[in-house]
């Protein structure tokens, strides 16, 4: 494993890209395009970052927050507001993929990913219906889950013991699934850690914690290509190794909820830190997405 000095380099300084927003997450990379969307969750809209600037990509935007692109490259979006994940066709309609459990509506999907079977994997905590600030305050349905959509439509439990599951990602080789636990949210002393699962036949297993992220806790999380875990922290960035060591930290002014490789070689890291966007050449690069 290298040390976390050759992972980072000396003469690449964290670049602030954008200020003034609320409170920024959900990043996902269009490398076709070269262009980052972002969710600016309280403010209900999804902005395009490019070099030339910033512009709003959606809004109203069903108090989006996190993103990711599927198989196909087509937008997934986690919808607080209307307790929905939805995909963005190519034609620019919007398809609901998921908005209830059997009779039941979904709380606020939260984050997203996605597997290179095309499976979806998102995470359903209550934070989004908990405050009119992040989508209304709606009545909760359904515990706090981890759900797995297959591409013939078929949602499944993926993982039900969790308080408030938040992001979650996986390893390159998709035998590992990390999905961050972030707790209740009002509660005095939430649990808080990253856990790893096994995953087999698309089912998880051998739950263990990989981690706990401090100060702050994780939110959002994603992956190198050398499987190393980047996650968010109340003091920066935290990069961390698979068998959950803390390898080093990228110190951020703001406190940080997501983030996301992208750029020309998958070698800038786009972080979400309250108000403003932020972006950090590394020495690695990001997993590559399916
Ligand atoms: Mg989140």
């Amino acid at each position: 494993m290298p040390a976390f000095a050759a992972m980072v380099l000396p003469n690449a300084p964290l670049e602030m890209l954008a200020t003034g927003f609320r409170w920024l997450e959900g990043p996902v990379w269009f490398a076709d395009h070269e262009c980052l969307l972002v969710s600016d969750i309280p403010n209900d809209r999804v902005m395009r970052w490019t070099e030339a600037g910033v512009t709003i990509f959606e809004a109203p935007a069903g108090f989006a927050n996190g993103h990711a692109r599927d198989v196909q490259g087509r937008l997934i979006t986690c919808a607080h507001q209307h307790r929905a994940l939805t995909r963005r066709e190519l034609d620019g309609s919007i398809t609901t993929l998921a908005s209830h459990f059997g009779p039941k509506r979904l709380n606020a999907p939260n984050d997203v990913a996605v597997k290179r079977d095309g499976s979806l994997w998102f995470t359903d905590p209550h934070y989004g219906i908990n405050t009119d600030y992040e989508g209304g305050k709606q009545q909760a349905e359904l515990p706090a889950t981890v759900y797995r959509l297959d591409p013939d439509g078929t949602l499944s439990i993926a993982a039900d013991d969790f308080a408030g599951p938040n992001g979650l990602c996986f390893s390159p080789d998709e035998t590992q699934l990390y999905i961050t636990e972030t707790g209740l949210q009002f509660a005095s002393d939430p649990v808080r850690h990253i856990r790893v699962f096994d995953v087999q036949h698309n089912k998880l297993s051998n739950p263990r914690i990989l981690h706990s992220v401090t100060p702050g806790y994780a939110d959002g999380i994603t992956c190198d290509s050398d499987g190393n875990i980047w996650s968010s922290a109340g003091d920066g960035v935290h990069c961390i190794a698979p068998d959950g060591r803390l390898l080093g930290k990228i110190p951020v002014p703001h406190t940080v909820s997501n983030l996301t490789f992208g750029g020309r070689h998958r070698c800038r890291l786009f972080i979400c830190a309250g108000p403003t966007l932020y972006a950090i050449y590394t020495n690695v690069r990001g997993a590559l997405q399916p």
